[in-house]
């Protein structure tokens, strides 16, 4: 029996990984392991007792497409001042992971202190190699590329005189630097052969792209408001979750009296229920959807302090 199976290769290594297998069936016992191997349709695991256990490859496949390709929470890559991803150049974006957002006090931290240094000054880099290796000295966040990135300007090219076939420039391909991006990249080749058609990412890449499109939801939703003013809005405070705690308070007051309202005009909305920092990206969505513009509260002073008992 042992002859049919095939050791992994190293890009089955990255999609069979003990975490995703038990990610997959949370039974799973990952003590006593001596090896993992591809059988058919099968993933094998090898017990040091000469014990063989089989599992269909294809579920945790799905895994680890699922897991890869997760949308951590809103807050998850917020820089200081609620601030999200800042272009840099060739069509690239510092994204800073939300070390604010952690815990109540974790604005203290070398890594939030470094970003508040860093936040504006990204741009002043002008190589992609000093820049990564900047945020990852203070693990500030990533350098990422989601749609590609652009050729340079000095990139100088006028195509060929003679009658060849021009070169046809590659298309962009996205990039981001962390290192679950990075080893997807690597071994491309060998998970494309388990998984045709395979594409690189990472949860930063889905958080972006989750983070774009309601921006460009919620400037539409403005651009079609009288005089591009907001009757209808919302403003938001979240307090980071206690220590010890896994949940954080995300509270909400809404106003049909336009966005410069004063305080008594503003309600909380459902003041019976708790919600947290899970449930931020469905509310933004569902208040957009009702044509209510979100706002940090931070950035309307006439409701500015109209959070500090929660
Ligand atoms: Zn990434």
């Amino acid at each position: 029996m042992i002859e049919q199976l095939m050791q992994l290769n190293d890009g089955q290594s990255v999609i069979f990984t003990r975490s995703n297998i038990r990610r997959t069936f949370p039974d799973f016992d990952e003590t006593d392991i001596s090896g993992l191997y591809r059988s058919g349709s099968d993933l094998v695991v090898l017990r040091n007792d000469g014990s063989q256990q089989s599992l269909p490859a294809d579920q945790i496949i799905k895994t680890f497409k699922d897991y890869t390709s997760r949308l951590p929470d809103f807050f998850s890559y917020l820089g200081p001042n609620y601030r999200g991803p800042s272009i840099w150049r060739n069509n690239c974006y510092v994204i800073l992971k939300g070390w604010n957002y952690q815990k109540q006090g974790t604005t203290n931290l070398i890594n939030s202190k470094a970003q508040n240094r860093w936040v504006d000054k990204f741009v002043c880099l002008d190589s992609e190699e000093k820049l990564i290796a900047l945020l990852n000295q203070f693990d500030l966040g990533y350098l990422i590329s989601p749609d590609g990135k652009s050729l340079g300007r000095t990139d100088f090219s006028i195509g060929s005189d003679t009658d060849e076939e021009e070169e046809s420039t590659p298309e962009p391909q996205p990039f981001c630097s962390c290192g679950s991006y990075k080893r997807q990249q690597s071994v491309l080749s060998e998970i494309q052969q388990e998984i045709p058609g395979y594409q690189p990412t990472c949860k930063h890449m889905t958080w972006f792209k989750k983070y774009r499109e309601l921006l460009v939801k919620r400037s539409q939703l403005i651009e079609s408001c009288r005089g591009h003013v907001a009757s209808n809005a919302t403003a938001w405070y979240y307090a980071p979750p206690n220590v010890g705690e896994q949940h954080g308070k995300f509270a909400i007051i809404y106003t049909k009296q336009g966005q410069m309202a004063p305080l008594n005009k503003w309600r909380y909305y459902r003041p019976e229920e708790t919600f947290n920092q899970h449930d931020a990206w469905g509310l933004f969505d569902s208040m957009i959807e009702k044509g209510f513009v979100p706002f940090p509260s931070t950035a309307l002073p006439s409701i500015a302090h109209a959070f500090k008992n929660v």
